[in-house]
């Protein structure tokens, strides 16, 4: 949250009070009411959300997770699997950066890992 005038340069404005809730409209103006009850118009509010696994499969199964300040996810290896051989994760369950072309790549690498390894249990 900016509010005051931290540096000339960039205009950034560093807030540390708790925002206790938005006022407003969602085609704006939006108001963010601070802890104190001040409260600033802003043009646009960016947020950070913490997130959850919402399948019960990687738990119940009892793949390793691994605890990220934005919540849980899926230990896997440079190839997708998860700590179960042959049980593999891909996308935003298995990653912190959550974005169609890293969930869409995860899968690629999911899918040579699945191969590479029948191919392996065939030798
Ligand atoms: C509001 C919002 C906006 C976003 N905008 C962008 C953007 O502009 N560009 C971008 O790159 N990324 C964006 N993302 C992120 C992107 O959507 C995700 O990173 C991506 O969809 C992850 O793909 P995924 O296959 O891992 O998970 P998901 O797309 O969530 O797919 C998981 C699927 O599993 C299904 N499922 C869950 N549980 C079960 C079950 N028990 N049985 C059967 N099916 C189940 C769900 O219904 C879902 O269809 C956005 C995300 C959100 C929330």
């Amino acid at each position: 949250m900016h509010g005051q005038d931290n540096n000339e340069n960039t205009q950034v404005r560093i807030e540390e009070q708790k925002i206790t809730r938005f006022e407003g409209h969602v085609d704006g103006p939006v108001e963010v009411v601070l802890n104190d009850g001040t409260k600033v118009e802003v043009k646009s509010i960016f947020v950070v959300t913490e997130f959850r696994i919402a399948s019960p499969f990687a738990k119940e199964l009892g793949c390793a997770l691994i605890s990220t300040p934005r919540g849980e996810i899926v230990q896997t290896d440079e190839w997708k699997m998860t700590s179960l051989s042959g049980v593999y994760a891909a996308g935003d369950i298995s990653r912190t950066t959550h974005s169609i072309p890293f969930a869409t790549a995860d899968g690629a690498i999911a899918g040579v890992g699945v191969h590479q390894s029948l191919v392996a249990d065939e030798d």
